[in-house]
Parts: C-alpha cells; sequence; structure tokens
C-alpha cells in the first residue's frame, strides 16, 4: 500500500502512543481534542488531495526506486520538475487549509539527509546512506507523515554546544551501545510532530571536533520509549473550546507545535545518520535550511491567496470594492505574494544535483525567498486589516449573535450592504482575524519570520552567497581599472 486516504492516515496515528500534555495535563486522546484535531485535518489533506485525479500530478510520483506511486512528500527530487512541483504542490496546501499543513519538513529533512548522508559515506565508508534509504523505502511504502527536527533550545547563544552550562540545551548521544545510541536533549517549536509517525532529529548548527557528541542525525517512532511533547499555545486557541465555531475563523483547519522532548532515547544502528562525522553537521544543516526558505515559497504564498480573497471579500461586503484605494490595496498584496511565489519557482528552476544525485535548490535563491518571507506577510496582514476595517477585533462573539435579544440588534447595527447577511461578513472578518492574529497567525506571521531560520540566518548564507568579488570584477572591468 503506498498510498493511505486521509480516513487511514487518521486512523493509523490514533494507533500511535503519543505521550502528548497541553495545559498542565496529559492528553490521553490527542487525535480528538478539541484544540489539537484542526491540526491533525491539515495534514489529513495530503492524504486526501493526493486521492483525488486533479491533483494527482502535483501530490503523487512514481518512485524512481520502486516504481510505486507514492505521496510527493516522501520523495526525493530528482529534477529541477521535482523541485518547481513541490512548491506548487505546497501552494495549492495552503490554499485549501490556510494554516500550515506540517508534512514538508519531513520531506525537506528527507531530500537534506539523502545527499549529505552519501558524502558522508563517501568520506568515512560508513552505512549512513543505506540506512537513510531503508528508512525512506518504508516511509514511502506505508506512506507516513515524517517529522523534521533541527532546532535546538540553545540555551546560551554565544556558547557551542559543549560549552553549555547545561549538556542537554542541544540533543547530544549520552551513551554508545553495540546495538545503537542512547540521546537526550529537545527539540523545540516542532511541527507536526503530534500528527507525524516518524521524526528524524538532526543536529541545528555547524559544529567543531568537541562537539562530537552533538553532530547526530537518527529518525526513532514519534511514540519511541522516551519522547514526549509538551504543546505550544496559541493565541485565541480556547477559542476552539467555546462551541462557537464562527469566532475560531478556520473551523477546520490549523497547526500546532510542540517542545519535544528525547529522555534517554534508544536508536539503534540501522536508524543513524550521522555520528560524530562533525564536519557534516553544517551541510546538513544549510540543506534542509534552504529546502525549506524554498518551502515558505509555496505554503506562504497559497495562505496569502487565501488572506488576499479574504480581504478582497470584506471590502466587498463593506461597499467598498470599487474604491480605488481598495483595489490598489489588493494589487499590492498580489504582488507581494506573488513575489514570494516566482522566488521559490526561481530557486528551484536553478536547482542542480547533488553528488548523490537528488536534486538541491539554488541556495542564494532559497534564501533570498525566505528573508522576503520574514517581511512581506506582514506588509500583506497590514493591508489586509486595513481593508477589513476595525471590526475584525471589535466585533461581538457569536453567542452574542445567536442570543435571541441581543442577535437582532447586532444582525441590525453590523449590516454591510443590503444584499450580504451580516453572518457572512463576520465570517470573513474572523477568518482574517484568524490569519493575522489567531491560531493560523502562528504559521502565517511569526512563522514567516522564524521558521526556517530567523532573518539573520539568511543573510549570512546572502553574504556567502552572493559573490561579492566577482561582481567588484565586474565594476572594475567596465570602468577600466587595472590593479
Ligand atoms: Fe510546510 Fe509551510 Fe508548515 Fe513549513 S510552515 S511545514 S513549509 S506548511
Ligand atoms: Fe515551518
Amino acid at each position: 500500500m503506498a498510498l493511505m486516504t486521509g480516513e487511514q492516515y487518521i486512523a493509523s496515528i490514533r494507533k500511535r502512543k503519543m505521550q502528548v500534555y497541553m495545559f498542565g495535563e496529559k492528553i490521553e486522546n490527542p487525535v480528538d481534542d478539541p484544540i489539537l484535531r484542526p491540526s491533525l485535518n491539515s495534514v489529513r489533506m495530503t492524504y486526501d488531495l493526493a486521492q483525488m485525479p486533479e491533483y494527482q500530478d502535483l501530490m503523487t510520483v512514481i518512485s524512481p526506486d520502486t516504481g510505486e506511486r507514492i505521496n510527493r512528500f516522501t520523495h526525493i527530487h530528482r529534477s529541477t520538475e521535482d523541485l518547481i512541483n513541490k512548491v506548487k504542490m505546497q501552494r495549492l496546501l495552503g490554499q485549501k487549509t490556510a494554516a500550515c499543513f506540517q508534512r514538508c519538513v519531513g520531506m525537506d529533512a528527507f531530500n537534506a539527509v539523502y545527499s549529505t548522508a552519501y558524502e558522508i559515506d563517501q568520506k568515512y565508508g560508513t552505512p549512513y546512506f543505506e540506512n537513510f534509504k531503508k528508512f525512506m523505502l518504508y516511509c514511502q511504502e506505508k506512506d507516513l507523515t515524517v517529522d523534521g527536527a533541527m532546532t535546538d533550545p540553545k540555551g546560551d547563544r554565544s556558547k557551542a554546544p559543549h560549552e553549555q552550562a547545561d549538556p542537554d540545551l542541544y540533543l547530544r548521544v549520552v551513551e554508545r551501545r553495540k546495538d545503537g545510541i542512547v540521546v537526550c536533549g529537545a527539540k523545540a517549536h516542532q511541527t507536526g510532530a503530534l500528527n507525524s509517525h516518524e521524526v528524524i532529529v538532526m543536529p541545528t548548527i555547524s559544529m567543531g571536533p568537541e562537539d562530537k557528541d552533538y553532530a547526530v542525525s537518527f529518525a526513532v517512532p514519534m511514540d519511541a520509549e522516551g519522547i514526549y511533547m509538551i504543546i505550544g499555545r496559541q493565541s485565541c486557541d480556547t477559542r476552539k473550546l467555546e462551541n462557537a465555531p464562527l469566532d475560531v475563523g478556520n473551523e477546520e483547519f490549523g497547526g500546532v507545535e510542540a517542545l519535544v522532548i528525547f529522555d534517554h532515547v534508544f536508536v539503534p544502528n540501522d536508524r543513524i545518520f550521522l555520528n560524530g562525522e562533525t564536519e557534516f553537521a553544517g551541510m546538513l544543516v544549510e540543506r534542509f535550511a534552504g529546502y525549506h526558505r524554498q518551502s515558505y515559497g509555496g505554503c506562504k504564498v497559497g495562505v496569502g491567496d487565501v488572506l488576499i480573497g479574504a480581504a478582497a471579500v470584506a471590502a466587498e461586503y463593506n461597499g467598498a470594492a470599487r474604491a480605488s484605494h481598495v483595489k490598489d490595496k489588493l494589487i499590492e498584496m498580489t504582488h507581494l505574494n506573488e513575489t514570494l511565489y516566482s522566488c521559490g519557482i526561481a530557486c528551484s528552476a536553478e536547482g542542480k544535483p547533488t553528488k548523490s544525485g537528488n536534486y538541491m535548490i539554488d541556495l542564494l535563491l532559497a534564501n533570498i525567498c525566505k528573508q522576503n518571507v520574514t517581511r512581506f506577510p506582514y506588509e500583506i496582514v497590514r493591508l489586509a486589516e486595513d481593508l477589513a476595517g476595525g471590526l475584525v477585533v471589535t466585533a461581538p462573539s457569536e453567542k452574542d449573535f445567536r442570543d435571541p435579544d441581543l442577535g437582532p440588534v447586532i444582525d441590525k447595527y453590523l449590516k454591510g450592504t443590503e444584499n450580504v447577511s451580516t453572518e457572512n461578513r463576520l465570517r470573513i472578518l474572523r477568518l482574517i482575524e484568524n490569519l493575522a492574529l489567531g491560531t493560523a497567525a502562528v504559521g502565517y506571521r511569526t512563522e514567516s519570520m522564524h521558521g526556517a531560520g530567523s532573518p539573520q540566518a539568511q543573510r549570512i548564507m546572502i553574504s556567502r552567497q552572493g559573490n561579492l568579488a566577482q561582481k567588484k570584477e565586474l565594476a572594475k572591468a567596465i570602468a577600466h581599472i587595472a590593479e
């Protein structure tokens, strides 16, 4: 079975015995928890859309390894066309969920580990590439969702992993056994950990020889013994408990992050992809980050499409759609959004094969993509709020709206244009609120800033990849300077 249906996916997650904590309590049934369920529904869409003939080409590929049809989220990119299709698939999913659908971190980890493990083996004769391929084929065959865990808590940022006062602030090997290793530590901000079958752990920074125990990459089941997660709070999350779906804005979909703790987790030898070869930690980080910076040129654009649409509808409901400044703001939002998409497509089109044969995006352009993502969604949100009007944050609750005495009053005074119901007006405003300030703002706003690396991380890469020396030579040649 190479493709699961959405329903089979939910059933498969239900079987996993994940250790999940939220609001100081252990969540025995995360699948049906009203706060957590929307995030599961978002991942489910990566399965549901793969079953639909109209999306088959984007959502699935024929595996070059097995000849089976597999979900693109478990695929190793073999061409620039693959890279471009990845971005298009992410835009589609952003449009269908208006949230983070989480499965990309695994896909990006797959492709980064694939090429890095290959190069480590070339240098040291290690078995990491074979280990990884075995794991990859297992995930493809079972159509699993995989979390890609990179970000360590990092403690004192001025210190290397081995210099930290608390050695667990970077995930590390605490015991080396004949049959494998035991690791301790944590990974922060873990997108989709809760809804994943497996997790690929990677280091978070370049490392020196003294960080040997920290240069480790491996895969384990998300419900492996010793792993537990503490769910991150989101703005307005408890609205999902109020039985007032209108106030939630996006009732069906969401995203969730968690702090994932690894407390003496055993990793068998055949699940290890890096173990002490410190000079390859940086390569793995750079490649994973590069792929995930490309990803944002797809997913954030898809969510942006929904937000632009919502702003246009809100303006229409206010009777303002024909005003020239409204039209111009929508043009500006579209311009910003499509610029992000252009970057996602460009870094894919300029991709090149790695030594292992899989395709890597153009790193400079992927970092430009993500740098723009740290800015443009903020401007798009600002313009959406401008077009929506103040009611986006002052509208009464659904409970008041449904109240037999207050409802008619709200209906009368919050009406926009004559032919549009007040309820529909409130619905579109709540969606904008959700994307700008509510639960989805985690994925659309702050994650645009910090996800796949904070802005400064891209600027370092841009300075490394920008080839200033060549630009200076160009200028000197034109100016006839001979030094
Ligand atoms: Fe995918 Fe975007 Fe979520 Fe990252 S932020 S997992 S790229 S949807
Ligand atoms: Fe992300």
